[in-house]
């Protein structure tokens, strides 16, 4: 590697060295893209492109009081990174989880700035949320939250400034309560501030599925490039959240037989095929544990999460699909996966796999589909979703989906031509990362030193 390279990821680490998923994002793009800095290295040093490029133009961090069901008044942090304007607003999710911080808003939303690039759409990349936890709050004080982060980050946000979404946490019930206090403050209908929205109030069809089913069309690209497909192969499934609820859906609607999915408590394991409905009725209405999947469903197996072992993946697999949070395939998993067989692993989560993970699944041959590519569907859709909003105007369903399918493609494209570009065949984690970085710094030039 390069000098230049170097030094930036050196101070880099010296600047963030409280920020370990905030460096180790930064470590797996520098270090990937080298090819191209190698070829570029002049005009990237004289325009500072990698040291702005690891630096977010703004981060607003602020205080969120709010009264919970006994009367208390409880103080959580709000956060918001508006990571890089170059090619369109901010935009990116939201999420509550008592593990949110600077440094995993930072890595997400340095991760989102490369994945908007790879959409091919005029979207800017940003992340945010708040250390509140949702888990068994009453829908009293989950709106009374939302009320009140939303009271300070509507002066940051803006249809044309920065159009947050949903993470970890924030599904349709809490973007309804942000876009309705956002909407009272503002004394505006500005319907394209928000994406995630019911379909009732301007959301889009197809927005709730694209984060799933756009992660198994691009793992049929995939497949397809190496002559196989995802009809009759066995998937196992790590979450039972918004994507990994719609990846399961679009792989059994593929042909492919779901066996197991997770919480953070554990995972299940059905021989005989996941039952969604049952999944779906736990999760989307109850809000209840996996666990429950037994009531159903006496044959299946509930395996609780005891270690650092996640234990969804000892569970014999050819797919595997990370769709629950960060470093939740480390290298013992990838192991076990690769001793199991495993032919793919599809990143439905943001930085699911570890760089270890990744780097010896790669080595032991197995197919890894990055999540800045493959879980691109969501952020896309959300584009789509915005530009309907400014259309005043609905698509149908299949029109939403015909053109998220259209998107992943292209996606995929780009990355094997990248990867292919500097002799890196089928490192599609590369790819992806050398396709976005080079459409970033193109614009980043263009637009001068700001
Ligand atoms: P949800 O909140 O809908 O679901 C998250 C799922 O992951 C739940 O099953 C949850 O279990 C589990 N989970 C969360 N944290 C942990 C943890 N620390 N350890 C083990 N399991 C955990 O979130 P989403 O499905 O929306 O998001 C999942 C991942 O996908 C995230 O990485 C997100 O950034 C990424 N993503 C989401 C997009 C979207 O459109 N929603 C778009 C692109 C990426 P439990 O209920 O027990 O907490």
């Amino acid at each position: 590697m390069k000098e230049y390279l170097n030094n930036v990821l050196e101070l880099t680490t010296k600047r963030n060295s409280t920020e370990p998923e905030f460096l180790q994002a930064v470590h797996e793009v520098l270090t990937t893209i080298s090819p191209l800095v190698d070829a570029n290295e002049e005009r990237y040093k004289k325009w500072a492109v990698l040291e702005r490029m690891t630096e977010p133009e703004r981060i607003v961090m602020f205080r969120v009081p709010w009264i919970n069901d006994k009367g208390e008044v409880v103080v959580n942090r709000g956060y918001r990174i508006q990571y890089s304007s170059l090619i369109g607003p901010y935009k990116g999710g939201l999420r509550f989880h008592p593990s949110v911080n600077l440094s995993i808003l930072k890595f997400l939303a340095f991760e989102q700035i490369f994945k908007n690039a790879l959409t091919g759409l005029p979207i800017g990349g940003g992340k945010g949320g708040s250390d509140f936890d949702p888990k068994g709050k009453s829908d009293d004080e989950i709106m009374k939250f939302c009320q009140s982060f939303m009271t300070e980050l509507y002066r940051h946000i803006g249809q044309d400034v920065d159009v947050p979404a949903g993470d970890i946490g924030v599904g349709g019930r809490e973007i309804g309560y942000l876009f309705g206090q956002y909407k009272r403050i503002r004394n505006a209908y500005e319907g394209g501030v928000l994406t995630g929205k019911d379909i009732v109030y301007g959301g889009s069809l197809a927005r709730k599925e694209a984060t799933g089913y756009g992660l198994m069309f691009f793992m049929r690209e995939m497949l397809g490039a190496h002559n196989t497909c995802i009809m009759g192969k066995t998937v196992t499934i790590s979450g039972s959240g918004n994507v990994a609820t719609y990846a399961c859906e679009k792989a059994q609607a593929m042909g492919a037989k779901v066996v197991a999915m997770s919480d953070s408590n554990g995972a299940i394991y059905d021989e005989n095929g996941i039952d969604l409905d049952c999944v779906k009725e736990i999760k989307e209405v109850k809000r209840g544990r996996i666990k429950e999947y037994l009531e159903c469903h006496k044959d299946a197996k509930y395996i609780e999460k005891t270690g650092s072992e996640n234990p969804v993946w000892t569970i014999k697999t050819d797919i595997a699909l990370p769709c629950a949070t960060q470093n939740e395939l480390i290298l013992e998993d990838a192991q076990t996966l690769v001793k199991n067989g495993v032919i793919a692993v599809g990143e439905g989560a943001n930085m699911p796999c570890s760089e270890e993970a990744t780097k010896y699944l790669q080595e032991n041959g197995v197919l890894v589909a990055p999540a800045k590519a493959a879980n691109a569907g969501g952020v896309a859709t959300s584009a789509i979703e915005m530009s309907q909003n400014s259309m005043r105007y609905y698509h149908t369903f299949d029109e939403v989906e015909q053109k998220l399918d259209c998107i992943m493609t292209n996606i995929f494209k780009s990355c094997q031509e990248a990867s292919d570009e500097f002799g890196l065949k089928d490192d599609y984690v590369a790819g992806a990362n050398i396709a976005a970085f080079k459409k970033l710094a193109d614009a980043m030039i263009a637009q001068g030193v700001v």
